[in-house]
C-alpha cells in the first residue's frame, strides 16, 4: 500500500494525473479528515488546473467535528466545494455525486444545447495513498451499481465505470504525493498509519501522540488510562504511567513501553480515544 516515492514514481504519477485530468468533468480530491493539511498535495491547485474540484473529507467518523468545520468554512471562502465522507459505511456519498452534478451543470446544459442528451459527464477521483481512494469507489460504484447496473465501458484505452446513467468515474484513482519537504507532514501522515512507521518507531511517534494529546485532548488521555494528572510530567513519564496502569511489564520486572506504545497508537487510530483532529486551520 505505501508507495516509497522516488523521483522516478512521482514523474510518473504527474504524468498520469496530467492525462486523466485532461479526460474528466470534475475531480474528486480525497483527503484525510484528521489531518486535512497533511493529506493533501500542496500543488492541487495547479495539478486541477481549474477543473471543477470536490474535496472529500474521507474518514470523517475518526475527525473532531470543531476542527472540520473550520477547514470546511477555509475551503469554501476559497470557493472549493467540501462533503464529508465515512467510506467505510457510505455515508456523504450521495452528497458527493449531487455535487459532481451541481458543479458540472453549466455543462450539461450546453450538451443539452448541442443535442447531446445524456451524454456522461465524467468524475475522477485522486488522493494521497492510504486516504481511502479504494474504499470510497468500492462505495461509490456499489451503490450505483444497485440502481443502474454498473457497465465498465472502454474508451481510449480508459476504463470507465458508469455510476448514473448521465455520470461516469475512471475506474483507477489517480495518486498524488504529499508534501515531503516538510518533516511535520512525515510526522502526521505516520501518526495516522498512512505511512510505514519507519520513519520514526512507534516510541517516538506515542511521544509526538501524548505531547499533542495533552495540550488538546488532556480529558480523553487522561481518562482512557485513568491517568490523575499530567502536569510536570514529561512525555515519556506518561507513557511509563499508561504501562503501569495497563500493568504491562516485561521480563526482568520493567515496564513495557513499547507495548504502551503500541496500545496507544492503534487506540488513537482507531478511534477508540474518541474523534481527534491533528491540524488546524492556519498553523
Ligand atoms: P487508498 O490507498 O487511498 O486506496 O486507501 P484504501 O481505500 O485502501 O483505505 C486505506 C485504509 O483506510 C483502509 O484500512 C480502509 O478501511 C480505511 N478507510 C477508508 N475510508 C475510511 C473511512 O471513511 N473511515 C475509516 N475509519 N476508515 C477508512
Amino acid at each position: 500500500m505505501n508507495i516509497q516515492w522516488y523521483p522516478g514514481h512521482m514523474t510518473k504519477a504527474k504524468r498520469m494525473m496530467q492525462e486523466n485530468i485532461k479526460l474528466v468533468d470534475v475531480i474528486i480530491e480525497l483527503i484525510d479528515a484528521r489531518v486535512p493539511i497533511s493529506s493533501r498535495n500542496p500543488d492541487m491547485d495547479k495539478i486541477a488546473n481549474n477543473k471543477p474540484r470536490i474535496v472529500v473529507f474521507n474518514k470523517i467518523d475518526l475527525a473532531d467535528r470543531n476542527k472540520t468545520e473550520e477547514f470546511i468554512k477555509w475551503y469554501e471562502d476559497r470557493g472549493i466545494s467540501v462533503v464529508l465522507v465515512n467510506s467505510k459505511n457510505g455515508k456523504g456519498i450521495n452528497q458527493v455525486i449531487n455535487k459532481a452534478y451541481e458543479l458540472c451543470k453549466e455543462k450539461i446544459e450546453r450538451n443539452k444545447k448541442r443535442g447531446l442528451i445524456n451524454k456522461p459527464i465524467r468524475a475522477m477521483v485522486a488522493g494521497i495513498p492510504n486516504v481511502g481512494k479504494s474504499t470510497f469507489i468500492n462505495k461509490l460504484v456499489g451503490k450505483a451499481s444497485a440502481k443502474t447496473g454498473n457497465r465498465p465501458g472502454v474508451t481510449k484505452g480508459k476504463q470507465w465505470i458508469k455510476l448514473k446513467k448521465d455520470m461516469e468515474l475512471l475506474d483507477t484513482p489517480g495518486i498524488l504525493w504529499p508534501k515531503f519537504e516538510d518533516q511535520q507532514v512525515g510526522i502526521n501522515l505516520a501518526l495516522i498509519g498512512s505511512i510505514k512507521d519507519e520513519i520514526l518507531n512507534i516510541e517516538e511517534l506515542a511521544l509526538i501522540l501524548i505531547e499533542y494529546l495533552r495540550n488538546n485532548y488532556l480529558e480523553r488521555l487522561l481518562t482512557r488510562y485513568k491517568l490523575s494528572d499530567t502536569d510536570n510530567l514529561e512525555s515519556i513519564q506518561i507513557l511509563e504511567n499508561i504501562a503501569k496502569n495497563r500493568n504491562l511489564i516485561k521480563a526482568g520486572n520493567e515496564l513495557d513501553l513499547n507495548k504502551a506504545a503500541i496500545i496507544l497508537m492503534d487506540e488513537f487510530r482507531n478511534g477508540i480515544l474518541g474523534k481527534i483532529t491533528l491540524e488546524t486551520v492556519g498553523l
